[in-house]
């Protein structure tokens, strides 16, 4: 069982198919899954995505200042912190939001000596703001942060279950791959993290798990060492 995860939740997950917004329904479940490994001991800090709110890349379409729009996606990530929070904080929790851009009334500055002390105390920490800096995406602040607190894994949850060789909703002989390196993504082209992510996790030797949440438990599983998903090693 892993002793310390970062867990990578994108914003897309949190609107749970409707594309826009959050899921109440949907957003206190993942709540109910992340009590559920922090009952099993596990110390788990937390990257939220915004792109169920904001995405920077997206917004150049309208004619739209590129950083103006990446600092606009960074506070679409608060806003899904908070509201992750407040669910983790409803099961009895603590839990601390802390953010790359500070906003000392809505949420600790991020200071990594603090977040390993709450860590260690047993809150779990929600990472937000992404890495503070336009320019670059939630994966990458989540590689960062993984390696900043020491966790022994990166947990990727999406709506699919693993990487596949292709998209699966496109190429019907698309294949699941089981285990798999870092080179091989960034050979094969595969479209499950930006560029500057994987090269993180692979200068320093970062293993991810890639796996669907849709199934309530798998979050569960994959900490308690349960095989699901795609492994990514070095
Ligand atoms: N973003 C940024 N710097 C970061 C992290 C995120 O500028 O370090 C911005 C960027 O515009 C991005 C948006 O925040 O599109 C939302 O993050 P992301 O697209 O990674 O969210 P996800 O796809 O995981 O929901």
């Amino acid at each position: 069982m892993y002793k310390r995860v970062l867990l990578k939740i994108s914003g897309e997950a949190l609107a749970a198919g409707k594309g826009f917004g959050i899921d109440a329904v949907f957003i206190h479940k993942v709540a109910e899954e992340i009590a559920a490994v922090h009952a099993l001991g596990c110390e788990i800090g937390i990257v939220v995505g915004g792109g169920n709110f904001f995405r920077g890349v997206a917004q150049q379409a309208i004619d739209m200042d590129r950083v103006a729009a990446d600092h606009m996606g960074m506070l679409s990530t608060v806003i899904n912190s908070i509201a992750l929070q407040d669910a983790i904080e409803k099961r009895g929790l603590y839990c601390r939001v802390m953010s790359a851009i500070e906003m000392h009334q809505v949420a600790e500055p991020y200071i990594r000596r603090r977040a390993m002390r709450h860590l260690e105390k047993g809150r779990i920490v929600i990472f937000a703001a992404g890495t503070g800096n336009p320019f670059f995406s939630t994966d990458t602040a989540a590689s960062l942060r993984a390696m900043e607190i020491k966790a022994e894994i990166l947990l990727k949850a999406t709506s699919v279950d693993g990487i596949y060789t292709a998209d699966p909703k496109l190429d019907p002989t698309a294949t699941k791959l089981e285990t798999l390196t870092y080179m091989d993504i960034l050979r094969l082209n595969l479209r499950v993290m930006d560029q500057t992510a994987v090269s993180l996790c692979k200068d320093n030797n970062m293993p991810m798990m890639v796996f669907s949440m849709r199934e309530q438990g798998n979050i569960v599983r994959v900490v308690s060492g349960e095989k699901l998903g795609s492994l990514v090693t070095a």
